[in-house]
Order: C-alpha cells, then structure tokens, then sequence
C-alpha cells in the first residue's frame, strides 16, 4: 500500500487558514469591508477545501490565500506546509 505524504495533511488544513487569517470574520483584503459572500469552494481541484469570496463593497474577488506569502504559486497549500515541516 502505498501513501502519498500530502494525504497526510487533510483538507481541514484550510479550516485552520481562515481561523487564523480572520479570528474575527472575513474582510476583503482590497477594500477592508466585511461585506463578503462566499462563492464556491473546489475551483483548483488540487484544493477541494480553499474557499473563493467576493466583496460585495469592491466587487473584487479573492480566495484564502489572497494576499499571503502563498498566493500566486501553482504549488498547493499542502506542498508549502510540508517545505516548511522539512525545514524545521
Ligand atoms: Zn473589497
């Protein structure tokens, strides 16, 4: 049997994300409004889990990891917390 290392870090790992990028509710990181709907999660179908948003103020849209050191890689989320377990 054979297991893929990134299986090791389930799904709930973006639960965490949001936890700890807004312990008081969401906001646009454009405009700062809280005004945000959610729109769909599974858009990259590496990431099942990662949320997409749009400011209702800004009209703008974004997703989990907009704006961190993690957007705008192709690797997934998963990839970088293990890099980064590797480092420690
Ligand atoms: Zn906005």
């Amino acid at each position: 049997m054979q297991t893929n290392i990134k299986d090791l870090i389930d799904d709930s790992l973006y639960d965490t994300v949001r936890e700890l990028r807004w312990p008081e509710g969401r906001f646009c990181p454009f405009c700062a409004s809280k005004r945000v709907i959610s729109i769909r999660t599974g858009f990259d179908k590496n990431e099942n889990s990662r949320q997409r948003y749009q400011s209702e103020e800004c009209s703008k849209r974004f997703d989990d990891l907009t704006g961190t050191i993690f957007s705008g890689y192709h690797q997934s989320l998963k990839v970088w917390i293990l890099c980064l377990l590797f480092l420690l």
